[in-house]
């Protein structure tokens, strides 16, 4: 289905972006991966996706906290397959404070790369989108998106923020053959979520598996986490042809979380 179409996502050298990447790839999509890691883990990683699916797969290992990182990311995809015709901005961090205690740092770095970076990218990628008629933004926001929760004041500012975004960039971009969505996860058990059960376990006295349905327990309803692959499906959805009217959606896969 994305055969011939060039891919980019950020953040997925791990969890949520490593798992929209591998969909993509399945989808017949050459991909540009992003993100930190081990050199060799990464490497590795690039060869085996690019084998499963039987696309080009490059690496970029850009910075995506300031402005020049995520435009020398889309340049790189530009230059190495032609073009960004998908793209997935999932990077983020987290950090988990009251606002009075919360570090001024900690709150310029979350903005940068989970709100900041989602701009550049749309940014420097749209004008080869509109050109060629066609493109998919999906940018990988939260149920915090939507709702908040105490002692995430950044994270749930720059989600908030992604959402709205995500609907200038629809209404901008609107009839031109490019759409922008959000997806709104809950829980995800990924190295993002892991820290948090352990900091929980760690307060609570609990172990791990009794950590893991505390934290799910406070918020979502299902009892179970999203996937990765769940995840990866819904961002394909997106990219196809049958998504071409949804624009400026946000949409949550977060079992029951924000319908309470
Ligand atoms: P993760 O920690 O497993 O992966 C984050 C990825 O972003 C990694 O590849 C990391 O190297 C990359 N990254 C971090 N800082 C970067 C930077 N400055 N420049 C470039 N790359 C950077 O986290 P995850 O849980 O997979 O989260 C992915 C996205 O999904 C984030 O935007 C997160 O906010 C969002 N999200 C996660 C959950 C969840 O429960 N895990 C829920 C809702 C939304």
């Amino acid at each position: 289905m994305l055969k011939g179409k060039v891919a980019v996502v950020t953040g997925s050298t791990s969890g949520i972006g490593l798992g929209i990447a591998r969909a993509l790839g399945q989808a017949g999509a050459d991909l540009v991966l992003n993100g930190f890691g081990d050199a060799a883990t990464i490497e590795a990683l690039r060869t085996s996706l690019a084998s499963e699916c039987g696309v080009r797969v490059a690496y970029h290992g850009a910075d995506l906290a300031t402005a020049d990182g995520v435009e020398s990311l889309i340049r790189h995809a530009e230059a190495a397959l032609g073009g960004v015709d998908v793209l997935i901005n999932n990077a983020g961090i987290q950090y988990v404070a009251s606002i009075e205690e919360f570090p001024v740092e900690r709150w310029d770095a979350v903005l940068a790369i989970n709100l900041s970076a989602v701009f550049h990218g749309t940014r420097c990628a749209l004008p080869g989108m509109k050109a060629r008629g066609w493109g998919r933004i999906v940018n990988i926001a939260s149920a915090h998106g939507l709702v908040a929760s105490v002692q995430k004041a950044a994270y749930v500012a720059a989600k908030h923020g992604v959402v709205g975004l995500t609907k200038v960039t629809a209404l901008e971009t609107a009839g031109t053959g490019v759409t922008c969505n959000a997806i709104c996860p809950g829980w995800v058990l990924t190295p993002l979520v892991q820290k948090q059960v352990d900091a929980l376990a760690a307060a609570k006295g609990l172990d791990d598996a009794a950590a893991r349905a505390d934290l799910l327990g406070a918020k979502q309803p299902s009892g179970q986490f999203v996937t990765p692959e769940q995840l990866g499906a819904l961002a394909v959805f997106l990219c196809s042809d049958a998504a071409a009217q949804m624009t400026g959606a946000a949409l949550p896969m977060d079992g029951a979380w924000t319908a309470q």
